[in-house]
């Protein structure tokens, strides 16, 4: 019980009961567009951030990108961008393994939130995150990575008072843990199997709505260097189109494509990051 529950966990935890906030603040539909709203700009973060540059550096950027791309992932509240990518790095490993911080086989509600929550992963392993951690800035937001959040809720208070606050980052920041992290519970238990994976990895077209493409996660296991997940036009994948968009305004560049023979359902699958 523990691993859920420690002093450390408390903001976890009653973050999720100041959602009955809602039936005390001002109603209005607009505030829970505004809910769907902070969701999907973090979610965008969460996966074109964390996951498809920090964990796998499936694109390049400028520097003054790169910190946005931690800043702005980081208002989602998964902790430092260095500590997600070395842990997201070390899963992509040992994927099912008994050492996976969020393995399958260790039940559903310890891959979902017990792992994060577990005071053993609490470090930063920088020895898996070395290329990223010769940035002062980097390591600095991953320390302070309390700052991105505060400000990010401190704003939205400012601008739109209780109601925005509850609305806009206390129940959507609590929907966007959830969302994200079904990747890791979800995303390896429903679901279909075209590559033959080493891990449980599956495909999952509603997973991939809601984490704007990462629910194409046996894509991604099978090939991970590629900055799209959905490798085909049916399989949606947002958080791709908007990158390819920010590749026309020049913020980024060098998007990785997949190659023909990842695309094979009886190629092996790749190992490399
Ligand atoms: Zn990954
Ligand atoms: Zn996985």
């Amino acid at each position: 019980m523990s691993t859920y529950f420690s002093v450390k966990t408390l903001p976890f935890w009653l973050l999720h009961i100041a959602c009955v906030a809602v039936f005390f603040v001002e109603f209005s539909w607009g505030y829970v567009a505004l809910a769907i709203g902070m969701y999907y700009l973090r979610m965008f973060f969460v996966t074109g951030g964390y996951h498809r540059y920090f964990s796998h550096k499936t694109y390049q950027t400028s520097r003054w990108f790169q910190f946005v791309l931690a800043f702005m992932a980081e208002t989602s509240s998964q902790k430092g961008a260095l500590w997600w990518a070395a842990h997201h790095r070390f899963h992509h490993k040992h994927s099912d393994e008994d050492i996976d911080l969020h393995s399958p086989n260790r039940g559903f509600w310890y891959a979902h939130i017990g792992w994060i929550l577990d005071s053993k992963n609490e470090e930063t392993e920088y020895k898996l995150i070395n290329d990223f951690a010769r940035f002062p800035e980097l390591m600095w937001l991953n320390r302070y990575w309390v700052v991105p959040p505060v400000l990010f809720a401190v704003t939205i208070f400012l601008l739109g008072g209780w109601a925005a606050l509850v609305w806009g980052f206390v129940v959507s920041t609590v929907l966007l843990w959830h969302g994200t992290f079904t990747i890791n519970s979800l995303s390896h238990r429903w679901g279909n199997r075209r590559y033959e994976t080493t891990d449980t990895s599956k495909n999952n077209f509603v997973l991939a709505l809601v984490t704007l493409g990462e629910g194409w996660h046996n894509n991604h296991h099978h090939y991970q260097a590629s900055t799209r997940n959905g490798f085909f036009w049916w399989e949606i994948d947002i958080t791709y189109y908007i990158l390819v968009v920010f590749s026309w305004l020049g913020l980024v560049k060098n998007l990785r494509p997949v190659p023909a023979h990842a695309l094979n359902p009886v190629g092996k699958s790749s190992q490399q990051d």
